[in-house]
């Protein structure tokens, strides 16, 4: 309550207007707590209230309605509670459309995009992990509780007909990978439809997005963060009109035992967080679900799958290794430049 007063406020102070022109667009930036993470709008906009609380509402409303999996009131809990029920759980269209590109995402990326981990990512209790003293009380699974996590992991138990999901008992979904690349979409097409915003860009969390034009006409700069070294950056995309940005990175939530980090994007073929000799894989697609989802599978598969995985789908991939050399698909070379 206490810590999203103080984001309130904070975004109230920063909300900033400038320019007079009536005709010129005016900034507004907002920053603020949502789905979990730290949302950041800036908006180049005519209209006198800027747009940002309305990305707020409809963030908010995605995390009741759909995406939670802790408010009684959205899709994933209603499934989750569901498990084992033989009528299984009926979804809006909506989500229904969601869950068949997430199975269709997990069948192309051979498994490594799961959204059937809901067990394993409790066992890690990855949630939990960025409060300080879950830190310290934090103790590795043991591999008998991993086994037995993961015989109940795996989209090949869900079946989705018709708008309807069916989930054994015991498993239990989680969205937490597509979460900002769904909220990216929604923004987009808000954006899109509100024709009084003429430039934006937004991050949520490891996601950003762009649109638009900037007042100098200047192309959108996003800077690719340096997993070695997070407060550096190993170069920027340069971006013209509407993109979805997303990075999976091993430093973005991660936890120690025993002087040993432990990451949140754990490999579905082992239950254990992926190691594929890649740091951090960042994608570019017109598509924030696709961006999303993509960034969390080809971090799983390392880039010699992953790169041919995003391309299937129209993607730019940019990885970078572990040993710190730099892997990219062939058109992310138009818009990524290295830092010198
Ligand atoms: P991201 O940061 O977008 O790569 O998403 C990571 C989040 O997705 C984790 O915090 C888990 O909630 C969940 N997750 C972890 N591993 C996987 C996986 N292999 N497939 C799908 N979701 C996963
Ligand atoms: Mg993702």
């Amino acid at each position: 309550m206490k810590r999203i007063f103080v984001f309130a406020v904070v975004w109230l102070m920063s909300m900033t207007c400038c320019g007079c022109g009536k005709e010129s667009p005016q900034k507004f930036q907002s920053t603020d707590v949502a789905m979990g993470t730290v949302i950041q709008q800036v908006l180049y906009t005519a209209s006198n209230d800027g747009g940002t609380n309305e990305i707020r509402r409809i963030l908010q409303e995605l995390e009741t309605q759909l995406l939670s999996r802790r408010q009684e009131t959205s899709e994933v809990y209603a499934v989750n509670r569901a498990a084992g029920a033989e009528e299984g759980v009926r979804l809006s269209p909506q989500f229904s459309g969601l869950v068949a590109d997430c199975l269709k995402m997990w069948r192309q990326s051979g498994g490594s995009f799961d959204i059937a981990m809901g067990e394993a990512v409790a066992l890690w209790d990855i949630d939990g992990w960025s409060a300080a003293e879950n830190q310290t009380a934090f103790v590795l699974p043991d591999e008998k509780s991993l086994e037995d996590a993961l015989e109940r992991c795996g989209s090949e138990k869900l079946r989705l007909e018709d708008g309807t999901l069916f989930i054994p008992e015991g498993v239990q979904i989680d969205l937490g990978a597509v979460g900002k690349g769904v909220a990216m979409d929604e923004i987009l097409a808000y954006l899109r439809e509100e024709k009084t915003i003429t430039g934006a860009t937004i991050s949520l969390g490891g996601s950003v997005l762009t649109y638009g034009e900037k007042p100098d006409k200047t192309p959108w700069r996003i800077g690719v963060r340096n997993p070695a070294d997070t407060s550096a950056y190993v170069g920027i995309l340069s971006l013209e009109g509407a993109w979805c940005v997303s990075t999976s990175g091993d430093y973005e939530r991660y936890v120690e035992f025993n002087g040993v980090r432990y990451h949140h994007i754990l490999d579905p073929a082992t239950g254990w967080p992926a190691d594929s000799g890649t740091a951090g894989v960042t994608i570019l697609s017109e598509s924030g679900f696709l961006s999303d989802a993509l960034s969390t599978a080809c971090f799983v598969l390392g880039s010699e799958r992953g790169i041919p995985l995003a391309e299937h789908y129209g993607a730019e991939a940019l990885f970078i290794e572990k040993d710190g050399s730099l892997k990219m698909s062939e058109g992310m070379k138009r818009y990524f430049r290295q830092e010198e």
